[in-house]
């Protein structure tokens, strides 16, 4: 049985810890935090959206095709239902939600009730846990790993286990710098990038802040009259600095990317509504309640808070009755109606992003046991891999597979 240094005490590294006790080795888990979970226990605001619903074929789906690749066989060796299963032996009952995201039950803390189980999984299975530990550096070369530098301590295994996590929400203790020393040591690795963050935005409205626009679409596109780059269906809130809500986060990636390529431009349109239809209904409004003014009309459209601000915007008296509609005017409240432009993105934050995109690249490891290629004792997991899937349970699903494949010592 060999001596195992598991680093990181999040989702990954406390499955790979448990897992690879469990195989009978001697496992030393080390934690930067003076307690272990942190990011889990603010995950899904706090009640933690363990996994999603579904068959591996369908978890899958919902990765970039590269990441799917990469994660299929550590999905299939231990799925959604084996991390439920896993939780439910430590008391912890989860519940599906209509859009397949699982919870443990609803009350408070609920995501600490997984870190506990977690934590009592590892204690049991025999780990010696080290909290308050933040490793400084990797002694070795390809192909092997000689030792860990801690503060005023130098620590050596038969194997090491890296699952230090991304680099957003540093303050989680999720630096990133792993992957430079990695770097360092000849390895392929994706700078990290945002990913799953808001979307600031070079004109805010923070008189908007928490007003939604549902029903539509968030579209990027690169400018103004551009092509369209990328879109996503869901709902987006306005922050005092910009955009956020499902689709803002969604597209925070590719609105990053094609900031830095020099044009990016976004708005949200109306999926229920297409100007001809609402080109009609203006037309027969025009007959039928030539009194009604343009702010109460276009009401149907947008919310209250943004009816005034934008006719103006666009030049037009929110008083004015239909009937008085001039030249053009019934154009701009088309345009209004089914998609508000919002402008370009400035720069999205790494540290805000539920999940950073980089990492080791997918290239340079083993898929099935998650061993770095070219060194015999060293593993990753978890999202140090270059992998971030969308919101819904998918991102924790990958720590939890991938940190089982890299605990799965012979
Ligand atoms: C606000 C928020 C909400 C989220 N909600 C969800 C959700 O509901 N569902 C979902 O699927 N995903 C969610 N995610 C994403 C998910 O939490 C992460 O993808 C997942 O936690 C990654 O697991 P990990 O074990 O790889 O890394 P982490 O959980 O980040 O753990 C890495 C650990 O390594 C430690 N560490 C780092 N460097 C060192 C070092 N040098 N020495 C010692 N220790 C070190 C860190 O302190 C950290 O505890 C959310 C993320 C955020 C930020």
């Amino acid at each position: 049985m060999a001596k195992v240094v598991v680093v990181g005490g999040g989702a990954a590294g406390l499955m790979a810890a448990w897992r690879a006790a469990s195989l009978g080795h001697t496992v030393t888990l080390l934690e930067a935090n003076g307690r272990l979970g942190v990011k889990l226990r603010i995950s899904g605001g706090g009640k933690c959206n363990i996994t999603h619903a579904g068959s591996p074929k369908d978890l899958l789906a919902a990765f970039p095709r590269d990441q799917a690749r990469f994660l299929r066989s550590a999905l299939h060796a231990f799925d959604n239902g084996a991390v439920l299963a896993l939780l439910k032996r430590e008391g912890v009952e989860t519940y599906t939600r209509d859009n397949g995201r699982v919870f443990p039950w609803d009350r408070p803390g609920s995501a600490a009730a997984v870190v506990a189980a977690f934590e009592t999984l590892v204690r049991r299975a025999g780990v010696v846990v080290r909290t308050g530990t933040r490793v400084t550096a990797l002694r070795g070369c390809a192909p092997r790993v000689e030792g860990l530098v801690l503060a005023g301590e130098q620590i050596t295994a038969d194997g090491y286990i890296l699952a230090t996590g991304g680099a957003s929400y540093p303050e989680t203790g999720t630096r990133g710098e792993v992957l430079g020393w990695l770097k360092g040591l000849g390895v392929t690795v994706r700078p990290w990038f945002p990913a799953l963050a808001p979307i600031p935005l070079q004109h805010p409205h923070p008189a908007w802040e928490g007003v939604s626009l549902r029903g539509g679409e968030l579209r990027l596109s690169a400018g103004p009259e551009g092509r369209r780059l990328a879109a996503f269906a869901g709902d987006v809130i306005f922050t005092k600095a910009g955009i956020s809500g499902p689709a803002a986060l969604e597209l925070s990636q590719a609105a990053e990317r094609a900031r830095r390529e020099g044009s990016a431009w976004l708005t949200y349109a109306s999926l229920l509504e297409v100007p001809a239809t609402v080109d009609a209904t203006l037309q027969s409004d025009q007959r039928t309640s030539p009194r009604l003014q343009v702010s109460s009309w276009i009401q149907r459209y947008l919310p209250e808070r943004l009816a005034e601000p934008l006719l103006l915007a666009a030049g037009m008296d929110p008083g004015l009755q239909l009937k008085d509609l001039p030249k053009g005017g019934r154009k701009t409240l088309v345009t209004l109606a089914t998609g508000l432009p919002l402008g370009e993105p400035r720069i999205v934050p790494l540290a805000r992003g539920e999940v950073a995109a980089g990492g080791v690249d997918l290239a340079a490891v083993d898929c099935a046991t998650m061993a770095l290629r070219g060194w015999e004792n060293l593993r990753v997991c978890g999202e140090l891999l270059d992998v971030d899937g969308p919101v819904g349970g998918y991102n924790l699903q990958a720590a939890f597979s991938t940190g089982y494949a890299a605990g799965s010592l012979m």
